[in-house]
């Protein structure tokens, strides 16, 4: 179950945002065997085309496709040196496979910011050093080891060496890991050493309830967009306050509330649909009359695999799987029409699954 961390310095608005998360929470009856942590919530990831599959199908049920977070409350300045309890924030992250960094954005005087004034580049830089820190020793370590393995005559370390050097450098310089990936090589070294800011990550620029849905005028969201252009990242604008208020609503006045500020979806859900994306996941249907239902899968997962995620019985005596886009299923209407047009494909056990494939699993039992 793939999680992304919300990570950010004190009074930026994480607990308030991950409130509306969990307020807006998924259907635990979805979910009845996951065990859901205080820090953890659950929610679903928005998608328009599971409510037209459930017109066209009139399911008994529709279940959403859904993704964790996990707050990850007080890191600060010094974590990486086991200031205020830091380390453990650090391991915390180190279990995340994604990190979403909230930096306030918005001005109120009543709100103490941690480091004195409103600087959303400041505040970035200052997390980034805590991880870069963190991941300096981890690398310092490998380093040692693998000089050990030179001296006793492993030929392979000597690259591995020199990759390490580089990755340290670059860490030193205060650049995040996963800027410099840029060969397999290096990606494998990477990758075994579970570095904090390899982690894929992006912005969250939580700014004032009166910019939700335009912030293009606040100069702090530039900077927070320009920094981020840098590493390719996304920045996600939310008002965490205005998020929490529409957690609290019912889904129609919920819908009036985001109208009338100008908006056509809530920040959490571009956020979910963000992180989604950031994590290299997509959606595969199952449509039916009992239930129309969204899967998550890896980008790339095999068809075989994608039916291991429904039942393993599936997985193991699956023959192949007949498959409509969902593109095609609503140009034609119906399934029975996208098949009599010849829309609906047999694909075999070396099919890579597309997003919004509609699906059907023929298997021995
Ligand atoms: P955390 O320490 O990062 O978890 O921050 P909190 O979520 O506790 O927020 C700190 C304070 O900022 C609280 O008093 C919030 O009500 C306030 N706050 C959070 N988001 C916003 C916002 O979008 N606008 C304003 N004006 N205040 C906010």
């Amino acid at each position: 179950n793939l999680e992304v961390g919300i990570v950010g310095l004190p009074n930026v608005g994480k607990s308030t945002l991950f409130n509306a998360i969990t307020k807006a929470g998924a259907e635990a009856a979805n979910y009845p065997f996951c065990t859901i942590e205080p820090n953890v919530g659950v929610v679903d990831v928005p998608d328009d085309r599971l409510w037209k599959l459930t017109e066209m199908y009139n399911p008994k049920r529709t279940v959403p496709a859904a993704m964790r977070f996990v707050d990850i409350a007080g890191l600060v300045k010094g974590a990486a040196q086991g200031e205020g309890l830091g380390n453990k924030f650090l391991s915390h992250i180190r279990q995340v496979d994604a990190v979403a960094q909230v930096v306030r954005c918005f001005t109120d005087d009543n709100i103490t910011h941690v480091a004195g004034n409103l600087d959303p580049l400041r505040d970035i830089e200052i997390i980034n050093t805590e991880l870069c820190l963190a991941d300096l020793e981890t690398v310092e370590k490998r380093t040692e080891r693998v000089q050990k393995l030179i001296k006793s005559g492993d030929k392979k370390a000597q690259a591995e060496l020199e990759i390490l050097q580089q990755v340290q450098q670059a860490l030193s310089d205060g650049q995040p890991a996963r800027r410099i990936v840029k060969d397999d090589e290096t990606a494998a070294v990477l990758k075994e050493l579970f570095l904090l800011t390899l982690k894929p990550t992006l912005f969250v620029a939580n700014v004032s309830e009166a910019e939700a849905a335009d912030a293009s005028a606040n100069p702090h969201v530039a900077k927070v967009r320009e920094y981020a252009a840098h590493e390719g990242a996304e920045v996600i604008i939310v008002s965490a306050k205005v998020e929490a208020e529409i957690a609290e609503l019912p889904a129609e006045e919920a819908r009036e509330f985001l109208a009338d500020l100008g908006l056509e979806e809530s920040g959490l859900d571009k956020l979910i649909r963000a992180s989604f994306t950031l994590l290299g996941l997509m959606t595969f249907f199952t449509a039916g009359e009992p239930e129309v239902r969204a899967w998550t899968i890896a980008c790339g997962t095999k068809a075989p695999q994608a039916a291991g995620k429904i039942h393993s019985d599936i997985e193991r005596g699956f023959i192949r799987a007949e498959i409509v886009s969902y593109d095609d299923l609503m140009a034609t209407g119906a399934y029975s029409a996208a098949r009599e047009k010849g829309l609906v494909r047999l694909e075999g056990k070396d099919y890579i699954m597309q997003d919004g494939d509609v699906t059907y699993f023929r298997f021995n039992v």
